[in-house]
């Protein structure tokens, strides 16, 4: 089967053609600038020809159909003709609790992604927009929604109330939701995979560091606990975003004369590595070479991003009462040996022992045989995964 997948952003799409036979995959490419007079298309296929065009895309819309061009061209298309592809599956960034599965895409479904627009303000209306552009060009494909939410709809009450008044959050549906979930899903399978176990038999702690982070308890296959809450604002320390603080600091600010709309930027966009280091970057390789350089705050700023990160593995493991597997992924995760080294060095208490020549080379198992919980490092795939789900929905 062949399985387009379509990332819409606020801003950009992301489009990944896949062959599901074999995990084929096709061609990837990426629109940028969308609605703007720079609209941008970069294209590869899997012989490595490439196309980069500026383009005109003033909608959503014309942007895919720019993408499908790329997929039919005539020297790096990898398909003759759109009726070719026979399944379209769509990033839904919330799914809110109505969402624990994939779904086939009909107007019910869409009505639950419009009704957590007010939950993901920034991400749920382009997933939306991508899916309406789509139902016009290919009225005749099956599409299913994959959520980011959906894999930690299985937490318990107890990890997903927080300890405001009942009906105050039944009335507004305040709770936790958890982001990232098809990644901690994707990287928890691979890891059983190459264990030769099925997910139901381990307990595993999934790390997931981007520009955004979260950590999730995955305890045999249901999520016991995971970072990120109501929005992807809670939690580990990210690239600009603050992760957890005492919410007293957002009171205190608006009583300094802070207005909402300055708050809600301080802690999201000024924040997190960028805000701490005071470097002017967010990008983990800036933050290194400021250390290297002997800048202080930088060196402060990965020490807190480091803390964050240990505490929530130590309090993960006392939630599943032990675990199998510590799980690194996304960028950070995947190609840092040295923050990897720094997380798991505090944690030999719990018999977590890098390998650190396994970790230099980014080796799957990077912990020393013969020791427990094991430590690994699993390159997400966050497209294919939803590849997966949505060639399994439309075969079920
Ligand atoms: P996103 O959340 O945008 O998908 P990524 O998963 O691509 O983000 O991760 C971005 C982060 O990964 C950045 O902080 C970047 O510095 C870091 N990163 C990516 N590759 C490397 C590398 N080779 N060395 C150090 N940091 C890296």
């Amino acid at each position: 089967m062949k399985i387009l997948v379509i990332n819409a952003g606020s801003s950009s799409i992301k489009f990944t053609l896949y062959e599901t036979d074999g995990e084929k995959l096709l061609a990837k490419g990426l629109i940028e600038r969308i609605n703007t007079p720079n609209a941008r298309l970069r294209y590869s296929n899997h012989r490595d020809q490439k196309i980069e065009n500026d383009i005109s895309a003033n909608s959503y819309e014309a942007a895919i159909s720019q993408a499908c061009l790329a997929l039919m061209d005539k020297n790096a298309g990898v398909i003759d003709n759109l009726t070719e592809i026979n399944g379209i599956g769509h990033r839904v960034v919330h799914g809110g609790a109505a969402m624990s599965e994939s779904a086939r895409i009909t107007g019910v479904i869409k009505q639950i992604i419009m009704d957590c627009f007010a939950l993901a303000p920034l991400h749920n209306p382009p997933n939306y927009e991508g899916i309406e552009a789509c139902e016009h060009l290919f009225p005749n494909i099956s599409m299913v929604a994959v959520f980011d939410t959906a894999f930690h709809q299985t937490m318990p009450p107890a990890a997903y109330t927080y300890a405001i008044p009942h009906e105050i959050a039944e009335k507004n549906k305040i709770r936790r939701y958890g982001f990232h979930g098809t990644s901690h899903r994707y990287v928890a399978l691979k890891a059983a995979d190459l264990l030769g176990k099925s997910m139901d038999e381990l307990k595993m702690i999934t790390v997931h560091l981007g520009n955004g982070c979260s950590i999730t308890a995955v305890n045999r296959g249901q999520v016991n606990d995971t970072s990120m809450g109501l929005t992807p604002l809670e939690g580990l320390v990210m690239g600009t975003r603050c992760g957890d603080i005492d919410p007293a600091v957002v009171i205190f600010l608006r009583r300094l004369g802070y207005s909402l709309d300055e708050v809600d930027k301080l802690l999201n966009k000024s924040s997190g590595l960028l805000g701490l280091s005071g470097i002017g970057s967010n990008d983990m390789r800036d933050i290194l070479q400021a250390i290297d350089n002997n800048n202080l705050q930088a060196k402060l700023a990965l020490d807190v991003f480091v803390h964050r990160l240990v505490k929530y593995i130590g309090a993960y493991a006392a939630v599943m009462n032990g675990f199998d597997a510590l799980i690194f992924t996304a960028g950070i995760g995947e190609n840092v040996p040295r923050v990897r080294a720094m997380v798991c060095e505090p944690l030999e208490f719990l018999g977590i022992h890098l390998d650190q020549a396994r970790n230099k080379a980014n080796e799957y198992i990077i912990s020393c045989d013969g020791t427990a919980p094991l430590a690994m490092v699993i390159p997400t795939n966050e497209e294919l995964m939803i590849a997966r789900e949505t060639h399994r929905i439309l075969m079920a």
